[in-house]
C-alpha cells in the first residue's frame, strides 16, 4: 500500500515513511492511494475473528491491509501488546451498551486516560518505539494540549525507548483531574511544561520551534497530532467492532413472542435500509462527537472499505464549523475570537484539521482543487463554498454524512435525561452526540453513539446537570493529591528550545 498527499504529491511512500511525519511536504495530508475493499466473506470472517480471537486480532486484520513494511508477526505482536483487557478494562475493548430504542453506546473511553484518544495513541506509542528501534533513531515529541490529547500522548509514550515527550499546556486552565493525570507521571521521558498563557500561546511556541527547520532536524522534533495517518487508521478498527456487536451473524427476523420486552428498533434487526440482492445486508449508523474530524474520518474510511454504514452523523457543539458545512456546503474556519469555550472542550475547534481528507475524496480525489480550497482559499478569505459544486450532494448521498449541533443547554438536558431515565451517566461530548443521534435514528438501523470520554473527566458539568458526582474508576481515586512533576515557563519559544536542548543529552 502506497500513500499520497491530498495536495498532489504522489512520490511513493509506505506506511513507516509517514508514521513519524505530520503534514506531507506539500502541506497536504496523507491518504492511502486507494481504500482496500472488504467483501461479505471477509466481513463474516472478521466477525468471527473479533468474537473468538478478540479486538487485537481484528486490529491486525485491518492494519495489515494498509501496512506492508512491518513483518506480519511483528505487527500482530504490536496489536496484541496494545489492545489488552488490562489496559482497556474489558475483553471487548470497546463494549457496546444499550441506551434506548435504537440507540447504543460504544465505549471508547476505558483506556488509561479515559478518553477515546487512547484507542489510537496507545498503538502509536508501540509503533513509534518499534520503528525508532529499527532505525536506531530518537524522537522528541513536542506538543500543546488543553487536555485530552496531551495526556493520551504522555500515557502512550511513557517509558518508551527512544521517545521523549515535551508537552506544553496553559497554566491553571485544565481541570484539576486533567492536571493530576498528566502532572503525576514521574517517567523520565515525560516533561510537563505549564505555560504562562492560553492554549494559543502554547501552540504558537510549538509552531515557532517546528518552523525552525535546523533546530527541528538537529533535535529530532516530531508531533503526535490528530492528522497523523496511523492514529486515524487505528480508529477504523472500532467501527468494525461496533458493527459486529450491534448486528447478528444470522440476520433472521426474531421469532414473534420471544424477547418481547424490547420493542422494534431497540434490537439490531435485519431489515436495515439497504437490503442487498440475494441476502439482507444489516446496516448501522454512527453518531460521532466531532472536533478535528479525526474520529468520524475513520468512519468514512471504514465505510469506503465496505462496512455497511447507513449514516455517519457528525455532532458538533457550539463550534459548529462542520455542521454548517454539511448543512450549507460552506466551510468557514473561525478566528480565536469566534471560537467558544464550551463544556465539551475537546470539540472546541476553529478549523477541523482532518477535514481536508474527506473533501479530497468528495471531490473525486482532485488534488488541484483540494489545494485551491485548503492551501489557498482558506488562508486568503477564510472559507470555501461547495454548495453549487455537484460533489456537495454526494456528502449525504454517496458518503452517507448527516450532521447536527448541540449547545450547553442541550448537553445538560441530555445528561440529566440519560441519568434519570436510564441510570446511565454520560460525559459532555458523548451527550452532544446522543442529542444529535436522537434526531437521526431510524427504525431498524441501530444508531451507535461513540462514547468518547468518561464523565469523571468533566465532573463540574455532570454535577450541574444531575446534582451528583460521577463515579471515579478505582485507579484514579486520590490522584489530585499525588506529587506533581511540572515546570513553569513563560510563553517564549526560546525558553522551550533551551529546555529541550538541556534535556536531550
Ligand atoms: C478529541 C475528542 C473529540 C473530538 O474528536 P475529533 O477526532 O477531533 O473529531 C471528542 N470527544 C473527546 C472526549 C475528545 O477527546
Amino acid at each position: 500500500m502506497l500513500y499520497l498527499s491530498t495536495r498532489g504529491d504522489t512520490s511513493p511512500k509506505h506506511f513507516c515513511d509517514i508514521l513519524l511525519e505530520g503534514l506531507a511536504p506539500d502541506g497536504g495530508l496523507y491518504l492511502p492511494a486507494s481504500y482496500p475493499k472488504v467483501d461479505t466473506a471477509t466481513l463474516a470472517r472478521w466477525r468471527e475473528v473479533y468474537h473468538k480471537q478478540g479486538y487485537a486480532e481484528l486490529a491486525f486484520e485491518v492494519l495489515s491491509l494498509y501496512i506492508d513494511d512491518i513483518p506480519a508477526a511483528d505487527l500482530r505482536a504490536l496489536c496484541a501488546k496494545t489492545y489488552t483487557a488490562e489496559v482497556f478494562g474489558t475483553g471487548e475493548i470497546v463494549p457496546l451498551r444499550h441506551l434506548e430504542n435504537g440507540i447504543w453506546l460504544e465505549a471508547l473511553s476505558n483506556g488509561p486516560t479515559l478518553a477515546f484518544k487512547d484507542m489510537a495513541m496507545q498503538l502509536l506509542g508501540n509503533l513509534f518505539e518499534y520503528e525508532l528501534a529499527r532505525r536506531g533513531e530518537q524522537l522528541n515529541i513536542l506538543g500543546a494540549t488543553s487536555g485530552d490529547t496531551g495526556s493520551a500522548a504522555e500515557y502512550a509514550m511513557r517509558g518508551k525507548q527512544g521517545v521523549r515527550v515535551f508537552m506544553t499546556s496553559p497554566a491553571g486552565r485544565m481541570s484539576p483531574f486533567q492536571q493530576a493525570q498528566m502532572f503525576s507521571l514521574m517517567d523520565e521521558n515525560i516533561f510537563n511544561i505549564a505555560v504562562d498563557g492560553v492554549f494559543d500561546d502554547c501552540q504558537d511556541m510549538v509552531k515557532a520551534v517546528s518552523n525552525d527547520l535546523d533546530f527541528k532536524r538537529k533535535y529530532k522534533i516530531g508531533t503526535v497530532n490528530s492528522i497523523n495517518w496511523a492514529r486515524l487508521l487505528a480508529q477504523v478498527v472500532y467501527y468494525f467492532a461496533g458493527y459486529f456487536q450491534a448486528t447478528s451473524p444470522h440476520p433472521n427476523p426474531l421469532p414473534k413472542g420471544e424477547g418481547v420486552e424490547i420493542q422494534d428498533s431497540s434490537l439490531p434487526l435485519p431489515l436495515g435500509e439497504g437490503g442487498g440482492e440475494g441476502g439482507v445486508t444489516q446496516k448501522v449508523s454512527f453518531a460521532v462527537p466531532s472536533g478535528n474530524f479525526g474520529n468520524v474520518c475513520a468512519g468514512h474510511v471504514a465505510r469506503c472499505m465496505g462496512l455497511p454504514i447507513a449514516r455517519l452523523v457528525v455532532a458538533t457543539n457550539e463550534n459548529d464549523v462542520l455542521d454548517e458545512f454539511f448543512k450549507t456546503g460552506v466551510y468557514r474556519v473561525r478566528g480565536s475570537a469566534d471560537t467558544f469555550e464550551t463544556s465539551s472542550p475537546s470539540m472546541d475547534i476553529s478549523k477541523a484539521s482532518n477535514f481536508e481528507r474527506f473533501v479530497f475524496d468528495l471531490l473525486g480525489r482532485d488534488a488541484a482543487r483540494t489545494k485551491a480550497y485548503f492551501g489557498d482559499a482558506l488562508s486568503r478569505v477564510g472559507f470555501f463554498d461547495l454548495e453549487a459544486h455537484p460533489a456537495f450532494s454526494q456528502a449525504a448521498g454517496k458518503y452517507g454524512f448527516a450532521s447536527g449541533k448541540s449547545t450547553h443547554a442541550d448537553r445538560l438536558a441530555t445528561i440529566k435525561d440519560c441519568w434519570e431515565r436510564h441510570a446511565m451517566m454520560i460525559d459532555t461530548h458523548t451527550a452532544d452526540a446522543v442529542k444529535v443521534a436522537r434526531e437521526h435514528v431510524k427504525p431498524g438501523v441501530p444508531m451507535i453513539v461513540l462514547e468518547t470520554a468518561l464523565p469523571i473527566k468533566f465532573a463540574a458539568t455532570i454535577v450541574e446537570a444531575t446534582g451528583r458526582e460521577p463515579d471515579r474508576p478505582a485507579k484514579f481515586v486520590g490522584i489530585e493529591d499525588l506529587p506533581k512533576r511540572v515546570v513553569s515557563m513563560a510563553a517564549d519559544a526560546a525558553a522551550i528550545k533551551d529546555f529541550i536542548v538541556q534535556h536531550c543529552a
